[in-house]
């Protein structure tokens, strides 16, 4: 099957020119100025931007947390990115305590068997236990199955939060095994006594989540875990950053050319401290960790990302029904399951409020939603460009069409949206994984299993095209 793509203009992370890009056999083959090359099927892309295809490296889909299931399986939650323009994206496969990381991993794996993708997906482990089942010993060993990230919680106390000693000791595994360290940063000890207190003292709602876990509580951790991970010689990502105080050690550690690295979330951009503050208990829609926090921190993360201090922007996709998961508690917010949901809605936002209202440039655009990540993660160069070999995961994005975000029309399984109403200018077209069309005139026209599990290459290194690699 081969693919023309006639006229678009041609986006990446360092390119803006107007040309054609013929797709054989699932990759890239050739790009130049009116081709003329015989095609099955031929795509116009005229007055359309023809970009890599966008990788969303935080997702939690079909997991357990928090008493429930998060709403988006395998299949639903890959069909919602698609239609966002979203062609990959890592999940965390989550170890539960007490399980070996090859059985964390064999759970995930049936997971993305029994609710099949739609676009290509890998996987993070998530460490949360080196005492019963996990060992280091299995954990140096998963690089070489192409899970090449371990992703820490430092909060979430009782749950999922590990210790120093824990984190510490994946960080050197990490700088032996060339994986990548991933932190969710905040002081989990601290929080724990800030929020048994404020329920004690009466109070419940949503907003006092906001209330609880000050930004400092965010700001203290990720600077400890930027200085453990130098001392232990482990490239370090830190996910979803909301606020200054993150930013400032992030900052630090870039100008010192240390291997840090910071993501932040759609919502953290757009939603503010108030949405958490409603009549009733509706506030609870907006539970998410870190939570949203004061305006004023918007405008530091837009900078933040401008200065290249922050060069990740990500979903943390983590859907759960309003009400009846998020407000089946509705007596007191540290009893809500954390987490929202973003996964389809990404670029849309983005591109236009930052792209259209120059913030950010087309490039840079490119480069926060697909290349960086495929450069940090281990896609790299099969994945995040257009270029010759690399995988046909493109998107032919219409920077005129107009939609209105809502949770009537986007395509998770979850029944709000945390941009209801918003009325963007921008979306996506056509969309091809890997040289198929995937999403088409706002219909599905794939089936799930179209997508594939890929196996990263170590923090690094590159991830050749398929064509490179002996069979
Ligand atoms: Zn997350």
């Amino acid at each position: 099957m081969s693919v023309l793509i006639k006229g678009g203009r041609i986006v990446t992370a360092a390119d803006d020119y107007v040309g054609d890009v013929f797709v054989d056999n699932g990759t890239v083959a050739m790009l130049g100025q009116s081709l003329d090359v015989a095609a099955d099927r031929t795509i116009d892309a005229t007055g359309k931007y023809v970009i890599p295809g966008a990788i969303d490296p935080h997702t939690h889909l079909e997991m357990f947390f928090g008493g429930t299931t998060t709403c988006d399986d395998f299949t639903s939650g890959t069909t919602s990115a698609a239609f966002g323009g979203t062609t990959t994206l890592i999940d965390f496969c989550m170890q539960t305590p007490g399980d070996t990381f090859p059985q964390a991993l064999e759970k995930y794996f049936e997971k993305i068997e029994r609710a099949k993708p739609v676009i290509d997906v890998g996987f993070h482990i998530g460490v949360t236990d080196l005492h019963t089942g996990g060992t280091l010993e299995d954990l140096a060993k998963l690089p070489d199955e192409g899970v090449t990230s371990y992703k820490l919680f430092m909060a979430y106390k009782g749950a999922v939060m590990v210790d120093d000693e824990t984190l510490f000791k994946t960080m050197q595994t990490a700088s032996e095994t060339g994986a990548l360290v991933m932190v969710h940063a905040e002081n989990g000890d601290a929080i724990d006594i800030i929020v048994k207190k404020a329920v004690a003292d009466g109070h419940t709602e949503p907003i006092w989540h906001a209330r609880t876990r000050p930004p400092e509580t965010e700001g203290e951790a990720t600077n400890r875990a930027i200085q453990l991970a130098h001392v232990a010689g482990a490239p370090l990502y830190v996910v979803h950053v909301s606020c200054k105080d993150s930013i400032d050690p992030i900052a630090y550690a870039r100008e010192k050319g240390w291997n840090t690295y910071g993501e932040t979330c759609t919502q953290y951009l757009f939603v503010d401290e108030s949405a958490l503050d409603q009549p009733g208990f509706e506030g609870a829609k907006y539970i998410y960790t870190p939570p949203p926090r004061p305006k004023e921190h918007q405008e530091h993360l837009w900078h933040a990302l401008h200065a290249d201090v922050l060069s990740v922007v990500s979903t943390d996709h983590c859907p759960f029904k309003w009400p009846e998961q998020k407000g089946i508690n509705g007596e007191a917010f540290n009893v809500v399951p954390n987490g929202g949901p973003g996964i389809e809605n990404r670029l849309h936002m983005l591109h236009h409020f930052g792209v259209r209202e120059g913030r950010l440039t087309l490039n840079r655009f490119v480069e926060l939603t697909s290349t960086n990540v495929a450069k940090y993660f281990g896609l790299y160069p099969r994945k995040g460009t257009i270029a010759p070999g690399s995988d046909a995961d493109i998107v032919v994005w219409d920077p005129e069409k107009r939609l209105t975000i809502s949770a009537q029309t986007h395509h998770s399984n979850v029944n709000y949206n945390l941009f209801e109403g918003t009325e963007v200018v921008g979306a996506p077209d056509v969309v091809l994984v890997r040289g198929q069309v995937i999403v088409e005139s706002d219909e599905l026209v794939a089936q799930p299993g179209a997508g594939q599990f890929v196996k990263r290459a170590r923090f690094g290194e590159e991830l050749l095209a398929r064509e490179a690699v002996p069979a």
